[in-house]
């Protein structure tokens, strides 16, 4: 089991940047094409801005040019949390990060079929990236 950590919003509101709150912490999304990672393809890890588990690594991420980093699949299924959400009169499927709930995006029928059809829509905002050095 994933090590949970718990904050009060705002607690959470003090230690993170005014967007990183608004996305993670609020259910917020970044405009597309706006994010510091929907261009980038570096090789490395990307954790939860909030709490640091890992939540993807650059292995998995694609082009799906829809503006917003794209992923096949999440470093461990454990630390990735899916629910339902009806908003904006839409049926998707919000995806959190399973330690702080932490919102990261939707993830979409529409992925890669021979990666497993899935596609991981995260906002920028709600990751961090560690570039993966030499020899890790
Ligand atoms: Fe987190």
């Amino acid at each position: 089991m994933i090590k949970r950590v718990e904050k009060s919003e705002e607690e959470w509101r003090e230690l993170l940047d005014p967007e990183t709150f608004a996305v993670a912490r609020k259910g917020g999304t970044e405009r597309a094409f706006t994010g510091r990672y929907h261009d980038h393809h570096e090789p490395g890890v990307y954790r939860c801005a909030c709490c640091g588990t890992e939540l993807f690594d650059s292995e998995a991420k694609y082009d799906s040019g829809s503006g917003w980093p794209s992923f096949t699949r999440p470093i461990d299924p454990g630390h990735v949390n899916a629910r339902e959400d009806l908003s904006h009169g839409m049926r998707r499927v919000e995806i959190l990060c399973a330690a702080c709930d932490a919102h990261l995006g939707h993830v979409f029928p529409d992925g890669p079929a021979d990666e497993g059809g899935l596609r991981f829509c995260v906002n920028s905002a709600s990751l961090h990236f560690q570039h993966r050095e030499d020899g890790e």
